[in-house]
């Protein structure tokens, strides 16, 4: 059995030897944002980046760090096997790449726009039929995040295809691989999105009700934050119960909360503060007394989602 050297002792033997490793070539198609900042980081770790984009100004300042700004898509395509797509849709990503598909053939694709799971098990299809490999992300960070430890990217596609981009993609963010399916990233990125975006909105209406009385932000968000910090114990201790099927009213009833989400409702109204978002909420909850639940806990409106959907 030969003698396994480790990846950066080989690398440092080399150097030392005068052999300079060439990185990776990417190609990063989009820039808004969050491609503006892969493809920076990408530079920034040393590795040849050619970029395109609708409007070619966002790549000024990329060019005058040493990216190549390709004319078209295709050439885009032709100048790395691995290309980043950051779009805002999966719709962007035919626009752009539906006059190319001609040089899809041995790229791999790794698209980290966002859309829904269906889109993305569709465009692995569609890159499969035009002879790429594709990888779907859901990224995990804010474009100031990209190239820091903390963040992470889910990942979801072939699983070989997967670990022979990994070292690549993880100089954007760490990389949590879900599963062969392609649709399972952008699934994981939309379940976060879905507590993200609802518990954002639920920020501002608290802070508009906080400022109908004079309190300003600064002085309620620590306490808001309290309240958001206090929900991983709350979901920890609900979920083998939601798991079970099991929705005891030891802890909470329904018919509690229901009266809850009301008062939070009135408060908002009294405020002169729409009160669309919690009058959603409190609809929700409606349901669940209607569909019998009312000495239930209220994670039995899990039941109620589930048929509403059906
Ligand atoms: P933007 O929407 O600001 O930028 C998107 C890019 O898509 C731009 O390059 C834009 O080109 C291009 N684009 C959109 N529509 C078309 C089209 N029809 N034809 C050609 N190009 C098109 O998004 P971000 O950069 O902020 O984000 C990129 C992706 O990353 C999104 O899917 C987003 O959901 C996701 N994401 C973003 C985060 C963030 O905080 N920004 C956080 C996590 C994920 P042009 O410049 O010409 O308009």
């Amino acid at each position: 059995m030969g003698l396994v050297v480790p990846r950066d002792a080989e690398q440092a033997q080399r150097q030392s030897k005068g052999v300079v490793m060439q990185k990776q070539s990417v190609t990063v198609i989009g820039l808004g944002p969050m491609g503006h900042a892969m493809a920076t980081t990408f530079l920034d770790n040393g590795h040849p980046v050619t970029v395109w984009n609708r409007t070619r100004s966002r790549a000024d300042d990329l060019v005058t760090k040493g990216a190549v700004l390709a004319d078209d898509p295709a050439g885009a395509l032709a100048a790395s096997e691995i290309v980043v797509l950051s779009l805002t849709d999966y719709d962007a990503m035919y626009a752009i790449l539906g006059s190319a598909t001609a040089a899809l053939a041995g790229k791999t694709l790794v698209n980290l726009s966002s859309d829904t799971p269906d889109k993305a098990r569709e465009a692995a299809t569609w890159a499969a039929g035009h002879g790429a490999q594709y990888l779907t992300g859901g990224v995990q960070a804010s474009p100031d995040g990209i190239g820091k430890e903390e963040s992470f990217t889910f990942y979801s596609g072939p699983k070989s295809v997967f670990e022979s981009s990994r070292e690549v993609l993880e100089v954007l963010t760490k990389t949590d691989y879900r599963g062969e399916d392609p649709g399972l990233a952008a699934l994981y990125y939309q379940l976060q999105l879905g507590v993200f975006w609802t518990t954002s909105v639920a920020f501002l209406h608290a802070l508009a009700v906080a400022d109908a009385h004079g309190i300003k932000a600064a002085e309620l968000v620590p306490y808001i934050s309290g309240t958001v910090g206090t929900m991983p114990d709350f979901f920890g201790f609900y979920s083998p119960r939601i798991d079970a099927g099991e929705h005891p009213g030891d802890v909470d009833r329904l018919s509690m909360g229901v009266a809850s989400v009301d008062h939070v409702v009135q408060t908002s109204k009294d405020a002169g503060v729409d009160a669309s978002l919690v009058e959603a909420v409190l609809a929700v909850f409606e349901r669940g007394i209607a569909a019998g639940h009312a000495d239930d806990s209220f994670t039995s409106l899990i039941e109620t989602f589930r048929k509403s959907g059906s």
